[in-house]
């Protein structure tokens, strides 16, 4: 079986893995915003996360070795060693506690490779109620389970951002949040944060949140220390929308386009991205038509296929198809580069991670 290496991630992160040593690499994360009950591996120089603890990743074809002392292994199909795999390291910054107690890992983690990520604030008003809640989300599960805190403050962050600097040469910051009460949908908090993080090192930030009811928040944003905003989707066809997302949809896929167009004279082309689940509904066609309104305005489409995370209402969806994130991320990687606004251009966040997906995989294929 020779697959190239952006076939073989969009397989193992469709399929999942199973590990026979699951203690190996950074332990997985199960709950909370972002990839959850995922691993970090790497192949080729390229780090992705791969579903470990989802049920079709118990099924998988694909199973990983116990790594050597020097976290090297290999990925196996059908009896067949396919390719060397990585596991990352564990941070050194997961050992430090803050002055009051509270360890460094519940206030922010490590993504991928390189980048720390954190949820400012765990609670989220669209998670209140099961009849408004995304049913893809798990935000108030590792809240629940004592595995992070609720409101990280711009303290904690800034002391937990430099010494991930400073010990593991972290290289950019992901800063998401719940969605508090109020028109501003969360960028206040950001706005504090980020400016606490820049003001003890210098990293990269991207921040996350729902388009904020004033523009003026975008310019508010970048003068306190982001370099990057993400305002994702999720999913684009309005009905499912509605019915996988009810408290979120209630802003429109409008507002969220009236809203990219007003931040990326701030941020500038590329630097302003949304985050698209694959395999919950939307076809390739959707998807794909979408990205182009958005490359047009200079927004980073990063599309990711769906996991189903275990505990949520959605944790027996499948998983998308491997040929259906081929049939998205070919032609949509070949819409970005010609469009100007490559991963390795971003400066901060889930685009430049590329973690999730193996878009930036099939970018690379495209670019010298
Ligand atoms: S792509 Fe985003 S959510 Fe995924 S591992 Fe990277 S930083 Fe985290």
């Amino acid at each position: 079986m020779n697959l190239s290496t952006e076939r073989l991630i969009n397989e193992l992160q469709t399929h999942g893995v199973r590990l026979v040593d699951p203690k190996a690499g950074v332990e997985s994360r199960r709950g909370g915003a972002g990839p959850s009950d995922h691993k970090a591996l790497t192949i080729d120089g390229m780090t992705f996360m791969a579903p470990v603890h989802t049920a079709p990743a118990f099924e998988s074809p694909y199973t990983v070795a116990k790594p050597d002392a020097s976290g090297v292994s290999q990925v196996w199909r059908d009896g067949e060693a396919l390719r060397e795999v990585r596991f990352p390291s564990r941070p050194r910054f997961y050992d430090l506690t803050t002055a009051e107690g509270v360890p460094y890992w519940k206030i922010a983690t490590l993504h991928g490779r390189d980048v720390l990520a954190t949820t400012v604030l765990q609670t989220c008003i669209r998670y209140q109620s099961r009849t408004k809640t995304c049913q893809f989300c798990a935000i108030g599960q590792s809240l629940a389970a004592g595995r992070t805190v609720e409101r990280k403050t711009p303290h904690q962050l800034a002391e937990v951002a430099k010494a991930a600097v400073e010990l593991d040469d972290i290289k950019h910051m992901v800063m998401t949040t719940g969605t508090p009460r109020g028109a501003d949908r969360g960028a206040a908090i950001l706005c504090e944060s980020a400016s606490a993080v820049k003001n003890a090192v210098y990293l990269p930030i991207q921040a996350q949140c729902e388009p904020p009811d004033e523009d003026h928040w975008f310019t508010q944003m970048k003068a306190s220390g982001v370099d990057a905003l993400g305002m994702h989707l999720e999913v684009v066809t309005p009905e499912l929308r509605k019915r996988l997302m009810p408290g979120k949809a209630e802003v429109p896929v409008e507002r969220y386009l009236a809203a990219y167009e007003a931040a990326v004279p701030v941020f500038g082309r590329g630097q302003v991205s949304t985050y698209i689940l694959a395999g919950l509904g939307d076809t390739a066609e959707a998807i794909l038509d979408i990205s182009e309104k958005l490359v047009a305005l200079g927004v980073y489409p990063f599309v990711v296929p769906f996991v189903p995370i275990s505990g949520t209402p959605l944790e027996s969806h499948p998983a998308p198809a491997p040929e259906f994130m081929h049939a998205i991320l070919k032609p949509l990687a070949r819409m970005i580069v010609a469009g100007g606004l490559k991963a390795t251009d971003i400066k901060a966040g889930c685009g430049k991670c590329g973690a999730c997906s193996a878009l930036s995989t099939y970018e690379r294929t495209l670019t010298p």
